[in-house]
């Protein structure tokens, strides 16, 4: 191949490089409704789409716009992805559920072991921020439930339990979940 031959190579994928974010009205941080249409379709979370593996940085800087743009819906009392897995209308990998919780395994799994924790009913706990007196029974009863959890799923010797509150946590579904993570030695601090 001649070096001219490579040279227009390089510089036609060059030029598609550039060209791409400047298409007009596009900004990769705010995709257009119809982007974001077919992201809530396909039911990608937050931290699964696929434009955050291009780097750790943009990951996270997408990670913070996401959740901002999450916690501006989060107040409407509109139903999350969580209310369709607790009504089993799309599926989940459940590891344990009884009457008041479920808890599920993410879809984008930060350990080995990365289950979710949730209220069947969520009752104004969008966030832990919103925790109210009324809440303490249920809030117990998460806790107690992310144990059995971690037994079930043989790490609890040595787990985690996180729960992300609001937008510079970068929480991304507002109905209150705790994070089971495991299975792999953790580091501290976290992010
Ligand atoms: P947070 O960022 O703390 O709000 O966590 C939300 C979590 O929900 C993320 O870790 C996502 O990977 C997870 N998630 C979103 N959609 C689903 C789903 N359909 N099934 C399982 N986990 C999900």
């Amino acid at each position: 191949m001649s070096c001219r031959y490579m040279a227009a190579i390089s510089s036609s994928l060059l030029r598609s490089t550039i060209t791409l974010p400047t298409l007009p009205h596009f900004n990769p941080l705010k995709p257009p409704n119809s982007v974001r249409l077919i992201q809530s379709t396909f039911q990608l979370p937050v931290h699964q789409c696929p434009h955050r593996a291009m780097s750790r940085v943009s990951a996270t800087q997408d990670e913070e716009a996401a959740a901002k743009a999450a916690a501006t819906e989060a107040n409407s009392g509109a139903p999350t992805i969580f209310d369709k897995i607790i009504s089993k209308e799309i599926p989940s990998s459940i590891v344990y559920e009884d009457d008041k919780v479920l808890a599920f395994r993410d879809i984008n799994p930060q350990a080995p072991v990365h289950v979710l924790v949730i209220p069947k009913l969520r009752d104004g706990l969008t966030e832990l921020g919103k925790a109210e007196p009324r809440h303490e029974d249920i809030l117990g009863h998460l806790l107690h439930a992310s144990k059995i959890v971690a037994e079930k799923e043989g790490i609890v010797d040595g787990f985690r339990v996180v729960i992300n509150s609001g937008a510079s946590a970068c929480q991304s579904v507002y109905h209150l979940h705790l994070h089971v993570l495991g299975g792999r030695q953790l580091k501290w601090p976290p992010g």
